[in-house]
């Protein structure tokens, strides 16, 4: 079965005109495009059924917090009971900007137990079969471009200035800016309608990339002067954050957003990892550019997956030097 598809399925149509409770869920560490993608949706039908709720594996960062409906999300964190009731009560559960369920983490053991039709509505890659329904774009620049489309064929008249704003701050953040993973013209085609209806551009791009916190500014001049490593022959470069400099940088969620962007303004350099020491773990974010697939190279030896130059993993290890090591390995082996 072709689960890769953006025909949208007609029957459909019933079960979600009767849907009496819909569940919306996203990726655990929810981005710009998980919060959008899931308010999108919850924006539109929280108007046309009883119940409609956003849940969530965790919280999302202090930048998000405008995006319209993103007050509703609850996470499984902070209301364990309430969101795994949410998810196994729902008569639709919506799950955006995934395509595999252990990218919901604790979530998803309930998520697979739960009786409710499942539709995904996302942009990566091989999906891992576990929803009744599929509407997938790997062209597409983010899920809330698919929500968009997935919208937009459910009912014409769908768009309204908070779904805009939802869908416009989506496209933000997953193509930072209109800078990578956004050269089709369709995106453009859909941003301009989203700016027809009126939404505030340059307030939305300063809610996003210019509100983060002095510590952050600080922490970032750190890492890139005394943490960045280039691995000239490989054409790679990596930043481990240490648990130690987290806590002397007052390190919250979202405060190392885009930080794996910067190395690759390098010349000569066509990977770049940042890698955050966990409790018990480290986990991996990957960039690339010039044909180098770090989907292939996270699904095959950091255990995660993503797009072809935009991916995440983990790394078990005891510690930073053994995490180091493990790390230099891999990448001789697969950018040999
Ligand atoms: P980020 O580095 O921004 O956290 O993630 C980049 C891309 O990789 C996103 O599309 C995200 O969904 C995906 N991703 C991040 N971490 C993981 C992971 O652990 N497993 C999988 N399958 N995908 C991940
Ligand atoms: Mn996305």
């Amino acid at each position: 079965m072709n689960l890769q598809t953006n025909i949208f399925p007609e029957s459909l149509r019933k079960i979600l005109s009767e849907a009496k409770r819909i569940a919306i869920v996203s990726h655990e560490h929810p981005d710009g495009d998980a919060v959008s993608s899931a308010t999108a949706i919850y924006n539109y039908f929280s108007a046309k059924t009883e119940n409609c709720r956003i849940v969530m594996p965790n919280d999302f960062p202090e930048f998000l917090k405008n995006i319209p409906g993103s007050d509703r999300i609850i996470n499984h964190n902070d209301s364990k009971t309430e969101v795994e009731r949410t998810i196994l009560e729902a008569d639709v559960i919506f799950c955006t900007d995934f395509n595999d369920e252990k990218r919901v983490g604790k979530l998803s053991e309930t998520l697979i137990k739960a009786q409710g039709v499942k539709i995904m509505l996302d942009h990566h890659p091989s999906p891992s079969g576990f929803a009744a329904y599929f509407y997938s774009d790997i062209e597409a620049c983010s899920a809330s471009e698919v929500v968009f489309e997935f919208l937009q064929k459910y009912d014409a008249n769908f768009l309204n200035k908070e779904i805009a704003e939802c869908i416009f701050t989506g496209i933000l953040t997953d193509t930072i800016c209109f800078s990578v993973n956004s050269s089709r013209s369709r995106t453009f085609e859909i941003s301009a309608e989203l700016l027809k209806l009126g939404i505030d551009k340059d307030r939305i791009y300063g809610d996003v990339f210019n509100k983060f916190s002095e510590n952050r500014i600080r922490l970032s001049g750190y890492l890139f002067n005394r943490k960045m490593i280039i691995l000239k022959d490989l054409k790679a470069a990596y930043v481990i954050l240490s648990k130690e400099d987290q806590t002397a940088y007052d390190f919250q969620s979202g405060d190392s957003e885009g930080f794996v962007n910067i190395p690759l303004s390098i010349s000569g350099v066509d990977v770049s990892i940042f890698i955050q020491e966990k409790t018990d773990f480290f986990k991996l974010s990957l960039r690339s550019r010039n044909g180098v697939d770090v989907n292939l190279m996270a699904r095959q030896y950091f255990e995660g997956g993503g797009h072809k130059y935009a991916a995440g993993g983990r790394i078990y290890a005891q510690d930073i030097g053994e995490a180091e090591n493990k790390l230099i390995e891999i990448l001789k082996k697969y950018l040999k």
